[in-house]
């Protein structure tokens, strides 16, 4: 087995361990920011579909590069409002819509022949100042404008949570994302995705509900 390889294997198997614990399925997003393309192919022929990437501009020359490959693009990365196209055209999933005024570009240029862009609304659970997120008190309103938008599938939240040193206190930022998904879901029953925890706290994001973890470090070795 390639390097690369053994070491989405490793993940994969804690993340199936946690999952089984925890009584649902994860879904694994490789985070492949600053990686090159030959990493991601790598992980590609290891079995990996789903890549997450923070920087739309970086993603797009990947994607060019890897284009004989089918592949699930993640953008989990803020998102300014020039780069809703960008966005729109090129990715099966948006992470990090923050803002209602990204709900109508992002909608307008959908393209009409793909399938609607999956959207997770970001909550800055932490009440960081420095972050981006939505406040958990804006869920339900940016929640009803996804919704609405045709050519967008709101499917669910994520967050990250300060990496707080005490996990106590990292535990109770992934319950309390617990507890807006759960109140979000019953007005919105078809949402399916919380998305939390990365390399440094996957598993007691697991343990907490997530259905979804962003992993960049434990599979494809630390950030140059
Ligand atoms: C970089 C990043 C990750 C992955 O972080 P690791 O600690 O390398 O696993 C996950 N989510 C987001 C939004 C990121 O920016």
């Amino acid at each position: 087995m390639s390097a690369p390889a053994a070491a989405l294997a490793a993940v994969r198997a804690r993340v199936e361990r946690a999952a089984a614990q925890a009584g649902h399925a994860v879904a694994l997003v490789a985070v492949s920011k600053t990686q090159p393309a030959a990493a991601v192919r790598a992980l590609a022929a290891a079995g990996q579909r789903a890549f997450g990437e923070n920087y739309v501009q970086e993603a797009l020359a990947k994607q060019r590069e890897l284009a004989d490959l089918t592949l699930e693009w993640h953008c989990i990365g803020p998102l300014q409002s020039n780069k809703c196209r960008e966005v729109a055209e090129h990715f099966a999933w948006l992470q990090s819509l923050d803002r209602e005024k990204l709900v109508e570009p992002l909608a307008r240029h959908r393209p009409a022949g793909l399938p609607p862009l999956n959207v997770l609304l970001q909550v800055n659970v932490d009440a960081e100042a420095s972050k981006s997120g939505c406040a958990p008190g804006d869920v339900p309103r940016l929640a009803a404008a996804v919704a609405a938008a045709r050519g967008l599938r709101l499917r669910g939240l994520m967050a990250i949570p300060q990496p707080h040193p005490d996990p106590a206190q990292r535990r109770a930022a992934f319950a309390r994302m617990r507890e807006l998904f759960g109140a979000l879901a019953r007005e919105h029953p078809h949402i399916d995705t919380l998305s939390m925890g990365m390399s440094d706290d996957f598993e007691l994001a697991i343990a907490e509900g997530a259905t979804m973890v962003r992993i960049g470090s434990a599979v494809f070795g630390p950030r140059g």
